[in-house]
This record gives C-alpha cells, structure tokens and sequence, in this order.
C-alpha cells in the first residue's frame, strides 16, 4: 500500500506531470488556434502628456480558447516561440494591426501610429524586413504608422541588430525599444540603434513617487532619452501620483490603467469621438 512506501521514494508528483501535459495540450491548441480565428488583438491608447490626446495604441494579443476561456499572452507567446508558431502568428498580428490602422484612418480618426510587439524569434525570421514591407503593401498603411516594439536580448549580437533595424527603418518605419532598462547592455546599443522611443518598464515606474531610487532612475532615463532625441513612454501607469512625477519629469508619453486598459478597436473608435466632442 502507498501509506508504507518510504517518504523518500515519494518523488513522483502527480502535478509535476499534469503540468507538462499541460503544457503539450496547450501547445496543440495553439497550432490549431490560427486556423479558427481564436485569437484578436486589442489596443491600449498611449497619451501624448503635453496635448492630452491619443497619439498611438499598442496591438495586444488575445487567445480566446474554446474550453479555458482567455489565456494570457504571458503564458502562451513563450510556447508559440519554442514550437515556432509565432512567425506564423506575428504575421497574423501585424497584418491585422495594419489593417486596423487603416480601419481607423477610413473612419476619419485623426492619424494614430499603432505599436506591435516582435518578438525574438521574429527578429531571427530571414524574411522579417520583406514580410513587413509586404504586409504594409497590401494594408496600403503609411510606414510613418506603424512602430515595431523590440525588447533587449542577449542572443544577436549588436552588429546584427543594427544591421536588421537599419533595414526596418529604411522601410519608413518606427522603431521602439520595450521593457527599456529590464535587460543588459541598454547603454552600449543605444547610441547604435537607430531607435525612436524607449518604454519604461512598469516596474520602475510602479513605485514612483515613494521610492527614491525608482524616481532617479525614472528621471535619468527621461533626460537621457531627452538628450538622445528619443521619445519616452511610461509603462503601467496607475496612480495620479505615477503621473503627476512624470509630467514633472517631463515625460513625453503614458500608457496604463489610469488612462485606459487594452480595449477592443471598435471601444478605441468610441474613445476617440468621446475625447474630441466634448
Ligand atoms: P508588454 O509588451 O510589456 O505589454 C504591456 C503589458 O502591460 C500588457 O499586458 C498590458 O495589458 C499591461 N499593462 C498596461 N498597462 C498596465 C497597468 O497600468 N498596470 C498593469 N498591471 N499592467 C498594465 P498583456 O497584454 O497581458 O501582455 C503581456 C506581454 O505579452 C506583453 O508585455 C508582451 O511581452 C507579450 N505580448 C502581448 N501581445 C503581444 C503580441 O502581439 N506579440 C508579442 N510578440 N508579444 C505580445
Ligand atoms: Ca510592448
Ligand atoms: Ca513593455
Ligand atoms: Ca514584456
């Protein structure tokens, strides 16, 4: 009977192995997940701090799974990375992002870049620059429209990267750095990278204005990104405090609850007429 087995001899975990079937149910659902339309994109605004309106929205994935219901990108962009699924479905979300863009603009909102994320594999995609110049072909989006969030990673090397971002930005597009300070080398690139934006990480920002090494660090970013020409948005804003330090700080653009959460495009139309008929 179990109960006289040596506890030592208990290693066998029923959920260490419920955990990896998980992971493999999960893994094929996502393959078949492109193919019946289970994922769509929401956008959460980024607000221009010195004019109060939207300049841009950042594209965000959402999996709708038939029997789990949302599963959170955190949990499945990282296995669409390890099986190679997410050049299928960066594709997938940049085209829809372009053709959403250009949804906006035929509804008359005012012009409004939208940010997508690439993740590392895309960045390892041979026909990555061609992919985008294609997809920007076909939406017949002006590339000044669209920005592409990159984060830092060790796996390519600074020559490479430079290289592949130089291609992009030839494309007539922006470029933005994610998650900006959470990674390794962030000084040494910037001055190769023809970069366009830096995003603060939520968890600077998350304790400002209570901690005091947070809020130097927020602030030597913001001037630092000043005096390299950047623009700067910060992430994960919350609080009335977080803004008020960041419009002292002289920070150029926020992203977060307060304002607003992801919100479907059509809720992002909505936004828009409320904001400019008031
Ligand atoms: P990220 O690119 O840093 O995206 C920002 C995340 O912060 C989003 O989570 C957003 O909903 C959340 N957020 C925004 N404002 C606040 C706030 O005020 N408070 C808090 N607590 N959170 C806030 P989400 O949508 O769950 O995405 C998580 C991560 O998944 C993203 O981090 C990104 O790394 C990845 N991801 C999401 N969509 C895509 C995509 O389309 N492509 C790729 N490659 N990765 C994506
Ligand atoms: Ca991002
Ligand atoms: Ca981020
Ligand atoms: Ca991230």
């Amino acid at each position: 009977e179990a109960r006289q087995i040596p506890q030592r001899f208990l290693f066998y975990k029923p959920y260490m192995s419920k955990g990896i079937a998980d992971r493999i149910l999960l893994e094929q659902d996502l393959h078949n997940a492109l193919a019946n339309n289970e994922f769509y994109l929401d956008y959460q605004p980024q607000v221009n701090l010195k004019t109060g309106t939207i300049e841009s929205v950042e594209a965000l994935v959402r999996w709708r799974h038939p029997t789990r219901g949302f599963v959170p990108p955190d949990v499945f962009i990282p296995i669409a990375e390890e099986c190679g699924l997410i050049i299928p479905l960066g594709k997938w979300i940049l085209e829809n992002a372009c053709t959403q863009a250009k949804i906006w603009e035929k509804q008359g909102l005012p012009p409004m870049k939208v940010a997508v994320n690439l993740s590392l594999g895309q960045l390892f995609q041979q026909d990555l620059v061609e992919m985008v110049q294609d997809i920007l072909h076909r939406t017949n989006l002006d590339p000044s429209f669209l920005q592409l969030e990159i984060t830092e990673s060790m796996t390519m090397n600074i020559d490479q990267m430079t290289q592949l971002l130089h291609e992009l930005k030839a494309l007539g597009i922006q470029i933005a750095v994610d998650d900006f300070g959470t990674g390794y080398s962030s000084l040494s690139y910037l001055k190769e990278f023809p970069i366009d934006c830096l995003k603060i990480d939520r968890t600077f920002v998350r304790n400002v204005p209570h901690n005091p090494n947070d809020e130097a660090l927020v602030s030597m970013i913001i001037s630092m990104a000043k005096h390299l020409r950047l623009k700067v948005v910060a992430e994960g804003i919350e609080e009335v405090e977080q803004l008020s330090f960041l419009i002292d700080g002289g920070c150029d653009y926020i992203q977060g609850y307060l304002f607003s959460k992801p919100i479907s495009p059509q809720q992002i139309t909505e936004t828009y007429k409320d904001l400019h008929h008031r």
